[in-house]
């Protein structure tokens, strides 16, 4: 064996890497990790490839990276029994770092204090991210050729010594001699965390070892999972499969709702899976996450670039090997890359939706209510996507049942065309409900606070198509026939009871007789209202204008009141403000006065009995 020793140092200005390399890395050191250990699995990854090559055979050999901690020694040691190094190479690749790269990236990011992601890999630097956490890095290497092994034994400083060894088994071996700065890293928990984060999917098996008593433990369960999902074909993949996955990288114990499996190729050639979550309530959190690969290497999981806001809630994993390992924000800010992989997402999202709904309208009803928010908000926020989901946009009915908005108004077409009568709360406004359904016109629920927002859009976009709560048309959808007799004397006497002067009082005959009036809130005025008070403003209903009573014709109690108006006004005063009254009730809730001397009206007339 050649015992000659070699030594050396990094260059003088690689050396002034070393301390660069600390200060700009240091708030992210714990991808050193991530860092050697890929460089193991890449290792592992080339052997392979010269074996299915036939370039080289070993049948047997089961390919592994061990991941060694030994606090005694305060070692921690990535292994492989990958390619593995000649002392040339060895030379070549971790010693003459490429010296313009180095001395570029010192000018380029001199100053710039946390663009440090956006370097490491880029210039080829991986390696030396050891150096962040270690003031000594030792490794032993031998080639699966015929060259001797090599040992390789560096300084914080750079400088160097290198040797050859007794390895006999190809593979590379780096000990990394943990530094006082790198102390947290002593840690069999932080460091199972930290496999956990970046190396759960690589594609070689990963143990994690510790040293007791000088002896290595056997650890003989991988912490990694080497065919991650997403590189499987969906059709090979059953919905259990994904709800797992989703549940274990996630760490939820909610099902998703839905997942959407992307295996794009030219140009875009990236792979994943996004998820619907299932959103308990609407106080957990709503930001969802996206966890970049780079061909199985766990990159980031805070890459808003990629996923557009407004679809947020998504969850999921991409691997792009397009992107490279380290990628800093503003690259992404600014990548057309990026803005493509991003559009192409939305598109999926889309297609998803509207593939749910061709095809499995029972799940797609199921999750409309979970989904419809995000859907709705989606739509407001891009056209795009509202373009490519149009007529997969559901409407809830009042009996909890689905249609399309494209159904709804098929179904329209002889009672209501193009208008859409839709209630904001069920209860309150049952009364006009019932009219209408009484007449076979379905009624939409918009109760969400986006509804409103939504309406106008698609009111916007549909272009003759209107939306109208049902209290605000209520004339024109139940009239009925009979006569219409304007009567001053009792509009003069219902203005009165509502004690409002602004009050309009219409008379109609309307299908129905047991109704002797009803409050009419004209759409637009509700409208300005309602968006008042989202700005701030009190919305007092119906003292704005806007509120009209319409007065049933065809009701017997409204027959009796026009002859009690001759004979007895006081009476018919106190009659009509209890109408009046019951059709507030029916509209909107009393205000506490109006609610009080609506009671006192109730008992003076059950003291009639
Ligand atoms: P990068 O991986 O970005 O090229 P590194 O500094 O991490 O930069 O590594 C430089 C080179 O050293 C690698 O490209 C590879 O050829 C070699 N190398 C590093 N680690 C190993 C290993 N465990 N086995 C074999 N070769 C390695």
């Amino acid at each position: 064996m050649d015992t000659q020793t070699k030594k050396g140092g990094i260059s003088v200005e690689t050396a002034n890497i070393f301390p660069v390399i600390k200060r700009w890395l240091y708030s992210e050191k714990d991808i050193f990790l991530r860092e050697i250990v890929s460089n193991a699995t890449d290792a592992v990854t080339k052997i392979k490839r010269l074996q299915s090559l036939g370039k080289i055979s070993m049948p047997d050999e089961k390919y592994r990276v061990d991941v060694v901690l030994d606090t005694e020694e305060k070692t921690i040691t990535v292994r492989d029994n990958g390619i593995g190094m000649s002392e040339d190479e060895l030379t070549r690749y971790n010693c003459q770092i490429a010296l313009s790269g180095a001395l570029e990236f010192i000018e380029k990011y001199e100053g710039e204090s946390n663009s440090a992601d956006g370097i490491i890999g880029h210039f080829g630097l991986g390696f030396y991210s050891a150096f962040m956490i270690s003031d000594k890095v030792e490794i032993y290497s031998k080639s699966y050729t015929d060259a001797p092994a090599v040992h390789w034994i560096c300084d914080d400083n750079g400088e160097y010594e290198m040797s050859s060894c007794d390895k006999t088994e190809h593979g590379t071996s780096v000990v990394m001699h943990v530094s006082s700065e790198g102390e947290e890293y002593l840690n069999a928990s932080k460091l199972k965390e930290m496999l956990d984060k970046y190396c759960s999917f690589m594609p070689v098996e990963i143990f994690f070892k510790q040293v007791n008593d000088g002896a290595e433990e056997k650890e003989e369960k991988p912490i990694n999972e080497t065919t991650p999902l997403w590189l499987k074909q969906a059709s090979e993949c059953s919905a259990e499969d994904y709800n797992e996955f989703y549940k274990k990288v996630f760490r939820d114990f909610k099902d998703p709702l839905f997942y959407i499996h992307i295996n794009a190729d030219y140009p875009l050639n990236f792979k994943g899976i996004l998820f619907f979550p299932k959103i308990a309530n609407e106080y957990e959190s709503l930001e969802g996450q996206v966890k970049l690969y780079y061909n199985q290497v766990f990159v980031s999981d805070n890459i808003k670039e990629v996923i557009p806001d407004y679809m947020i809630m998504l969850k999921g994993v991409l691997d792009c090997p397009e992107l490279p390992l380290n990628v800093s924000r503003s690259y992404l800010q600014t990548n057309t890359y990026v803005s493509k992989l991003s559009a192409h997402i939305v598109k999926k999202v889309a297609d998803k939706l509207n593939s749910l709904y061709n095809t499995d309208r029972e799940t797609f009803e199921k999750v409309w209510e979970d989904i419809k928010v995000f859907i709705e908000y989606a739509c407001l926020r891009d056209k795009k996507f509202y373009d490519r989901v149009k007529d997969s946009l559901l409407v809830k009915l009042t009996d909890d049942t689905h249609l399309s908005i494209n159904e709804y108004l098929e179904k329209a077409k002889d009672t209501n065309e193009n208008t859409v009568y839709y209630t904001t709360d069920k209860a309150l406004q049952a009364q006009y409900i019932s009219l209408f359904e009484a007449q076979n016109i379905q009624v939409a629920c918009f109760d969400h606070q986006l509804d409103t927002q939504f309406i106008s859009m698609l009111e916007q976009y549909l272009e003759n198509v209107n939306f109208i709560r049902v209290d605000a048309d209520v004339a024109s959808a139940l009239k009925g026939d009979g006569d219409i007799t304007e009567n001053t004397a009792m509009a003069e006497v219902f203005k009165k009871a509502s004690k409002n002067e602004k009050l309009d009082v219409k008379f109609e005959a309307l299908k129905t007789t047991e109704i002797p009036a009803i409050l009419n809130i004209s759409e637009e005025s509700r409208r300005f209202e309602d968006m008042m008070r989202m700005y701030g403003g009190n919305g007092n209903m119906g003292l704005n204008g806007g509120e009209t009573l319409v007065v049933n014709n065809n009701s017997p109690l409204i027959s009796k009141l026009s002859a009690l108006i001759e004979n007895d006004k006081d009476a018919a005063e106190q009659i009509a403000s209890y109408i009046y009254k019951l059709s507030v009730i029916s509209q909107r809730k009393l205000s506490a006065q109006e609610m009080q001397e609506f009671l006192a009206d109730s008992f003076r007339i059950l003291e009639k009995i």
